[in-house]
């Protein structure tokens, strides 16, 4: 079935309804194609959890219909109608069930498994499928179900589908993508709903140039503390002195830390590209290239770790003015103690890029550079699950000349949306929840690349410490660039990634990444991973062989939907 055929059918029930449920499949087996979402016994479960998967299931894909069941039908059908374009209706007889499509256009049919006859909710169904919508009058009433502000020339309150429908498909769209793939692009989290409330919000209104009690705009007497919290529940969480939760991206952090200490043409020494930096921390297609003179350190050729002692020799003879720790693609655990000593010996200062381990770091699962470098930048939206941004921490002796450089240096008016939402991801960071995955994250990635090892997969260094590892594909057929879209034709969702000392392009390097941030936040453990691992490596083996990618395919969509990202979607 395609990803979003217009006719998928759900169907869910609780206990009470389960008996229902299997007789209306089996009698519409072979006719229609019914996804199952559950409950799979007569076991007592709770209906409100069915009924949110299966009516955000259905919010979610245009088209998209489905049948709920439990005891009365009234507890379902109160639950999925909180859902925004959810008209779930309760039917009884034959013409209310013609009535809810007819008039109603009820994308959701509800039943009571121990009010109806099998063969009754059987016929009830099949009359709600065969109705046709009437439209017309009707439709302004549906309307009127969703925006109560239809009267106004400025209808500001019309929901997006309404106003733009091809950008409201296509978000539903990347909505269901992220629902049903599991991504394991190490750089990528999913936020939660309170965090895309926050971006969602009437802040993206507000001009706020400058910083809390000191801006250059009237009216922001709620937006100072929305920004100061930001910056508070920062200094709290990582134990800095100072915080800028302004900048738009964890680049342009990096650019106002180089900025408001560099001169152009300085010296920065920062890890090589191709070994897994990132590219601006010096690399000569990136302004840190281009403005600054950078020198690199790399990893050894044999452990594929790095070598302290070499960087130590890098840095004397380079005697650079910055030194930057911090990688995209290095699976081991940084030494910052020993990057400051080595700065100190050459009067160098320290930047430390946690732009992927930041939530590793709050959460205790890789030691923080804190109390050891000059300059902490990082984005808030990897490990630390929010909002897209990038955040400063450094001594308070910085304080004034990083902000500076933000506002007026680099950036006008700050995003104060995705400020709230940064606020909102670092008082989720402090709750044991958070934690635990961030925790979960690291043991995910370490069991998965073990059992990768052990289906004759080598792991760049052997292994990893943190969220993220490579696989060396070199021995393999495939290459990183059709392992990236076999992977991703089975559901499985990662990129390619060059491999120290990679005689290959990045084009088509010889690796690929796999991070398990997404999969540990959905609540995926160990048992998980190793349907994953099996998943990796069919395809990785059999990248062309389209059984295996339908097969592994539905596994896939099997897993994703017992760990959804958003259970339920008001
Ligand atoms: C992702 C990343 C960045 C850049 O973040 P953007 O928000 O994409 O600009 C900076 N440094 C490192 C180490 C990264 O991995």
């Amino acid at each position: 079935m395609p990803d979003n055929n217009p006719k998928t059918l759900f169907i869910a029930s609780d206990h009470g309804g389960f008996a229902l449920k299997e007789y209306i499949k089996e009698n519409l087996k072979g006719r229609i194609q019914l996804k199952d979402l559950g409950t799979n016994s007569e076991d007592s479960v709770d209906y409100p959890d069915f009924a949110h998967l299966l009516a955000g299931q259905v919010a979610g894909l245009p088209e998209a219909s489905g049948i709920l069941i439990c005891g009365t039908g009234i507890g379902m059908s109160i639950t999925a109608n909180r859902h925004r374009n959810i008209r779930a209706a309760l039917v009884h007889d034959q013409f209310t069930a013609r009535m809810a499509k007819e008039h109603n256009n009820a994308n959701i049919i509800v039943l009571g498994g121990r009010v109806l006859e099998p063969a009754e909710a059987l016929e009830l169904v099949q009359i709600w499928l065969d109705s046709e919508y009437e439209n017309g009058r009707h439709q302004r009433r549906l309307e009127k179900i969703e925006n109560r502000n239809l009267n106004s020339t400025r209808d500001v309150s019309a929901p997006i589908d309404r106003v733009d429908p091809e950008i409201s498909r296509l978000i539903r769209q990347e909505t269901e993508r992220e629902e049903s793939k599991l991504i394991m692009i190490a750089s990528e989290n999913c936020v939660s709903q309170a965090v895309l409330e926050a971006q969602g919000s009437a802040l993206t209104n507000k001009y706020a140039e400058g910083y809390p009690g000191k801006r250059y705009y009237g009216g922001c007497q709620f937006v100072d503390q929305v920004e100061q919290l930001a910056i508070d529940r920062a200094c709290a969480l990582f134990g800095a002195e100072h915080a800028n939760v302004q900048p738009l991206s964890g680049s342009s952090a990096n650019m106002a830390v180089y900025f408001s200490v560099l001169n152009p043409g300085d010296k920065i020494l920062g890890m090589n590209l191709a070994h897994g930096g990132h590219l601006t921390h010096g690399a000569f297609v990136s302004f840190s290239g281009t403005h600054y003179q950078s020198c690199y350190y790399g990893v050894d050729q044999k452990s594929e770790t790095l070598d302290y002692d070499v960087i130590e020799e890098i840095a004397l003879r380079e005697k650079p003015k910055l030194i930057v720790a911090g990688a995209s693609s290095y699976s081991r655990t940084l030494d910052f103690p020993r990057f400051r000593a080595i700065a100190d010996k050459i009067g160098a200062m320290v930047m430390v890029d946690i732009a992927h381990i930041a939530g590793l770091v709050v959460a205790g699962a890789h030691p923080s550079p804190v109390p050891y470098a000059d300059f902490v930048t990082t984005t808030t939206h990897k490990t630390m699950r929010g909002p897209r941004g990038g955040m400063i921490l450094c001594r308070k002796q910085y304080a004034a000349r990083i902000d500076k450089a933000i506002f007026p240096g680099l950036q006008g008016g700050p995003l104060m949306h995705t400020i709230a939402g940064k606020a909102v991801a670092f008082k989720e960071a402090t709750t044991p929840e958070f934690i635990a995955t961030q925790k979960q994250t690291v043991t995910n990635a370490a069991f998965l690349a073990s059992c990768l090892q052990k289906k004759g997969f080598r792991i760049v260094s052997g292994g990893t410490d943190n969220h993220l590892f490579l696989i060396d594909l070199s021995d393999l057929p495939v290459k990183g660039q059709s392992a990236e879209a076999a992977l991703d034709r089975a559901g499985i969702t990662i990129n390619k990634n060059g491999i120290p000392f990679d005689p290959r392009t990045p084009t088509d390097p010889s690796g690929i990444r796999i991070g398990t941030p997404i999969a540990s936040t959905r609540g995926m453990r160990e048992a998980e991973m190793e349907i994953v691992a099996d998943c990796i490596s069919s395809v990785l083996k059999h990248p062309e062989d389209n059984s295996v990618i339908t097969e592994t395919r539905a596994t896939v969509r099997d897993l994703c939907s017992r760990f959804p990202v958003y259970s339920y979607r008001l």
